[in-house]
């Protein structure tokens, strides 16, 4: 796989599957830059990431304001002279039942789950050349209902339709556009926010009978982030230990 000196961004990445992918990152020998909402919480993961030997930047930024996203390419880009990969992780998960749902929850959903991929992308590929990769965080909440998570579900859908259109426009430039559709990962703001009673009613329906790491969906983006994923496009991986199977 040829990611080593391969520049990075990946959003949402003080913790979790965020921080999971950017430390899987850097131990292909990317430079990556680490970015979330707080720059102290970038900074406290960047100097843990540091240890692979790598250069890491941290950059807050939040991913549903337009300017925030435009100051992190453009540091990106002073620091490292480059940008081939970008990996759109950051994303909230709010339950609130449909009828209770207010303008507001909505609209923070979409902008920070769906809006962020738009804002994100454009911005990065105007410094992106042919070999570089967009890889998106999606969920399998996109191929089944959750109740609770109608603004999320749509959030999820939409990434994966975008994923698709936005492959064929930049197939003839050499870029490739994909998702990953995680199941339950055990992440502070998913497993972490569960009791006991929870974790073992969705172990119970996962038939791979754990709840996934961060590790698995990280090594997904890895493959999907290198050059052996070159052929590979507009796809959206399920990695959720079977639970869509039934
Ligand atoms: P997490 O533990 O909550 O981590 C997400 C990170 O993103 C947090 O540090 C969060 O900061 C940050 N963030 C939130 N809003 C942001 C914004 N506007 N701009 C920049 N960063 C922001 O979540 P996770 O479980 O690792 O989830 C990561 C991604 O995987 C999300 O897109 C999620 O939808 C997806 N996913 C997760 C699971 C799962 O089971 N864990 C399943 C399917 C899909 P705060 O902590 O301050 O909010």
């Amino acid at each position: 796989m040829i990611l080593k000196n391969k520049v990075a961004i990946v959003t949402g990445a003080k913790q979790g599957i965020g921080y999971g992918i950017a430390l899987a990152l850097a131990k292909e020998g990317c430079k990556v830059v680490v970015s979330d909402l707080n720059q102290k919480d970038c900074q406290v993961a960047a100097e843990k990431i540091k240890k692979e030997g790598v250069k890491i930047l941290a950059v807050a930024c939040d991913v549903s304001k337009k300017s925030e996203v435009d100051n992190l390419i453009a540091k990106t880009v002073k620091e490292f002279s480059q940008l081939d990969i970008l990996v759109n992780n950051a994303g909230i998960f709010p339950f609130v039942p449909f009828l209770d749902m207010k303008e507001a929850d909505w609209d923070r959903v979409i902008d920070t789950n769906l809006k962020s991929i738009f804002l994100c992308s454009q911005a990065a590929l105007k410094k992106m050349k042919a070999g570089g990769k967009i890889v998106n965080i999606s969920s399998i909440a996109s191929f089944v209902g959750f109740e609770g998570l109608t603004h999320y579900c749509a959030s999820k859908g939409g990434i994966n339709a975008l994923v698709r259109a936005l492959a064929l426009e930049l197939a003839p430039k050499k870029i490739n556009v994909n998702a990953v559709a995680p199941g339950a990962i055990n992440t502070p703001g998913a497993a972490g926010v569960m009791t006991k009673k929870e974790k073992d009613q969705t172990i119970a329906i996962i038939p791979a009978k754990r709840f996934g790491l961060p590790e698995d969906i990280a090594n997904t983006v890895v493959f999907l982030a290198s050059n052996k994923a070159d052929y590979i496009t507009g796809q959206t991986i399920i990695v959720d230990g079977g639970w869509t199977l039934r």
